[in-house]
């Protein structure tokens, strides 16, 4: 496969899939744009990371279906992070275009891009907290810094609530709450014709990270679960994804197999915590037992607290403050 994957990528009536590219190991992001009509305001779902290229593709996107960024009137965020929300304030600027997210969201992810400055500290120290050793933290700021830039939060979003209804592609959609990869991730799901917008709520070929950070909901990991049963009983037939889409099918499938691999982890976490107390830096280690980056061994020490801290909350481990850190125990 080359990146001669085409640009848009019509899915149902008036939506259609743009693959943004992003800097990031999965290359591109989902962007979707209804054009609208006589019932759906123009509408973006998702906005990529601020970066020339993101722009330019959006740019490109839009003129091919005959829109400029003023057209937009809507937009909807599946979530905070950067490669999906980068470019809200942008568009919200350049268009007057209302923005719109989950209630929870909005009172967790967004509010973290407000305010980030007063929490970065609170960030860094949980990581050290867990173990992540000096030279690792030496660059967390910096990295977090550069991230940063590549944000314009909106100055104004208004909440969506899951159960409510909005109208795309000239369709009824119902707004569905999807945490653990983010606490307020949104779904939409149109039952009619079985499709589901999903963001990162679930996806092909990589495990959607579910990460416990210093701002996130006590347990990311156990509310994904309870969101992989959500998606299993939906059964889509069709699912738009953040990324390695812009669709799949097979959802039922992969939210099993996921779940699967999520009690793998936890079991291996349990039997390695048991037999060798560490942090969950030192439990990561094992877990992401390869090369990383820097940046990817972060994401390997979230993703291995949400199990360690899942199993606590369980009464399968237990943890004590030991020389500066956390260690989990049996
Ligand atoms: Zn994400
Ligand atoms: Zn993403």
């Amino acid at each position: 496969m080359t990146a001669a994957a085409p640009l848009l990528t019509p899915i149902i009536g008036t939506l259609h899939a743009l693959q943004v590219p992003i800097p990031y190991p999965m290359k591109t992001v989902t962007v979707l744009i209804d054009t609208g009509g006589s019932q759906s305001p123009i509408t973006m779902i998702d906005t990529a990371l601020d970066t020339p290229e993101a722009r330019q593709a959006i740019e490109d996107g839009l003129s091919e279906l005959g829109l400029h960024w003023p057209d937009i009137e809507r937009v909807i965020i599946t979530h905070h992070h950067p490669d999906h929300y980068g470019l809200a304030g942008v568009i919200e600027e350049r268009s007057g275009a209302s923005v719109f997210m989950l209630d929870v969201e909005i009172g967790r992810g967004e509010r973290y891009w407000h305010m980030w400055e007063d929490w970065l500290p609170g960030h860094i120290k949980h990581m050290q907290d867990h173990g992540l050793p000096p030279e690792l933290l030496a660059t967390l700021e910096a990295d977090s810094r550069r991230g940063r830039t590549r944000v314009q939060p909106a100055a104004r979003v208004q909440p969506l609530r899951e159960g409510q209804h909005v109208t795309l592609a000239g369709r009824e959609w119902e707004v569905l709450w999807l945490p653990g990869h983010a606490d307020g991730h949104l779904g939409l799901w149109n039952e009619t014709d079985s499709i589901l917008i999903a963001g990162d709520a679930i996806l092909p070929r990589i495990s959607p990270n579910i990460g416990l950070y210093a701002y996130t909901r006590p347990d990311p990991l156990g509310d994904y679960l309870q969101t992989l049963g959500k998606l299993e009983a939906l059964n889509p037939r069709l699912a738009v994804v953040g990324h390695h889409g812009p669709v799949m099918d097979g959802v039922q499938a992969r939210a099993r197999q996921l779940r699967a691999h999520h009690h793998e982890r936890l079991d291996f976490i349990r039997a390695e915590a048991t037999a060798e107390p560490r942090t969950a830096y030192g439990l990561s280690l094992a877990m992401f037992n390869r090369d990383l980056n820097t940046s990817g061994r972060r994401f390997a020490l979230a993703e291995t607290l949400a199990h360690a801290e899942h199993l606590r909350l369980l009464g399968q481990l237990a943890r004590t403050w030991q020389d500066g850190g956390w260690v989990y125990h049996g």
